[in-house]
């Protein structure tokens, strides 16, 4: 049955599998289907695919072969640290943001009473101030003794709003006082060029399907000689941090996905560009009154609007009837029709937060699609002109 045809324009939630990526992952599901972990040429190959992949995913990033570790998506690789953090009883701060993906807010929410948890606020762009960490971690440095049991926690793109935050000077600051420095870098890898290294951050996460990638597969960065314990116990994989069989398939089409979009970095965030400037123009054309969320320097094709007196939720399903794909808030809580924390944090006023919606582009859109997303928007807006004036 073939799909009706969409315009995809949620990109943040998820993207579409490159072909190279599945032409990659296709041999080693139907053929070469070994355990990498058995002895035998069968299982060498596959041993052998899950290497290769490796040293590829760190060449992207900057890391060595040995500072990549395999996991099933973002919120485990984010979890993943949170918890080798507070797994053991000895008093621990963990600082982070108010706007973080739930995928570090809730188990920041499940931490053991031992471990007292500090949210740093946002400006209005979404913006977290390197003087509100530098002030955060001398007056609880001042306040307790964590014994260096210290982590920060800040996103390196948000999921809503696309903002980018200054990830460099927040880990030297975190450093400068003897703090882990962890980031969530899920929406900004393979969209932004990233080199661990010079970011000089302990633990950074990734997942594949933000970067047209399979689902179901990411991976944790953590920093050679950085303290740190296994995820789950069992087998011998992952160097014993993470035992289960490995899912040799989606690991290679992640590192074919990230080698393909790390080498068109600039081409795509040009082109991208190009098309939210083309769907703001249009919009700002048809006169309407709306607000554009989130800082200049944000992930490409991100474009989170609020529209005066409007529901998002009502355009969502407006687009959708015309077969458009966008969001509200965060994808991962669509069920959930509440202003979203994000918006809540940046303050948008109350008259433009219930309006939100996440328009977020990706490489494989066009100049037409972005052209019927806009129709489709204005035409939303006329309409409801229309009938309010009919009802008055
Ligand atoms: N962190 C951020 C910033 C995200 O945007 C997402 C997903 O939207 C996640 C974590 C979770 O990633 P995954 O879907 O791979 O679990």
């Amino acid at each position: 049955m073939r799909m009706k045809q969409i315009i995809y324009a949620d990109n943040a939630a998820t993207t579409e599998l490159d072909m190279i990526a599945f032409e990659a992952m296709k041999p080693l599901l139907l053929n070469e289907y070994g355990n990498a972990s058995q002895p035998y040429s069968f299982g060498r190959s596959a041993r052998q695919a899950v290497k290769e992949a490796r040293q590829q995913i760190a060449a992207c990033i900057g890391a060595q072969e040995h500072e990549v570790f395999f996991t099933s998506c973002g919120t485990e690789s984010d979890n993943w640290v949170l918890n080798c953090f507070s797994n053991c009883e000895s008093k621990k701060l963990i600082i982070t943001s108010c706007i973080e993906h739930h995928a570090i807010l809730k188990p920041c929410e499940a931490m053991p009473r031992s471990t007292k948890v500090v949210q740093l606020p946002v400006n209005r762009l979404g913006e977290i101030s390197c003087n509100d960490l530098e002030k955060t971690l001398e007056r609880e440095l001042n306040h307790a003794d964590y014994s260096g049991n210290v982590l920060v926690s800040i996103m390196y793109a948000n999921n809503e709003i696309g903002t980018i935050q200054p990830i460099k000077e927040l880990s030297q600051i975190a450093h400068s006082h003897g703090a882990l420095f962890h980031t969530d870098a899920v929406q900004a890898v393979g969209h932004v060029s990233i080199d661990v290294k010079d970011l000089d951050v302990d633990f950074l996460s990734a997942s594949a399907h933000k970067f047209n990638g399979p689902k179901g597969i990411g991976f944790l960065f953590v920093k050679q000689g950085i303290p740190f314990h296994p995820m789950i116990y069992g087998g011998a994989q992952e160097s014993k941090m993470r035992a289960g069989t490995e899912n040799v398939a989606s690991i290679v089409g992640m590192s074919v996905a990230l080698k393909n979009n790390t080498d068109e970095i600039a081409k795509n965030a040009d082109s991208i560009h190009n098309l939210e400037k083309r769907l703001i123009e249009r919009i700002e054309e048809a006169n309407l009154d709306f607000v554009r969320n989130g800082s200049l320097n944000h992930v490409p094709g991100n474009v989170n609007l609020s529209f005066k007196n409007s529901d998002g939720e009502m355009i969502l399903h407006r687009l959708d009837l015309k077969g458009i794909c966008i969001s509200t808030g965060s994808a991962c809580d669509s069920i959930n029709t509440q202003v979203s924390h994000v918006i809540k944090a940046i303050g948008v006023p109350d008259d433009y937060s219930r309006g939100t919606i996440r328009v977020s582009l990706g490489k494989n859109n066009t100049l037409e699609e972005i052209d019927a997303i806009a129709d489709a928007i204005i035409s939303i807006f006329k309409r409801n002109r229309v009938i309010n004036a009919d009802m008055t």
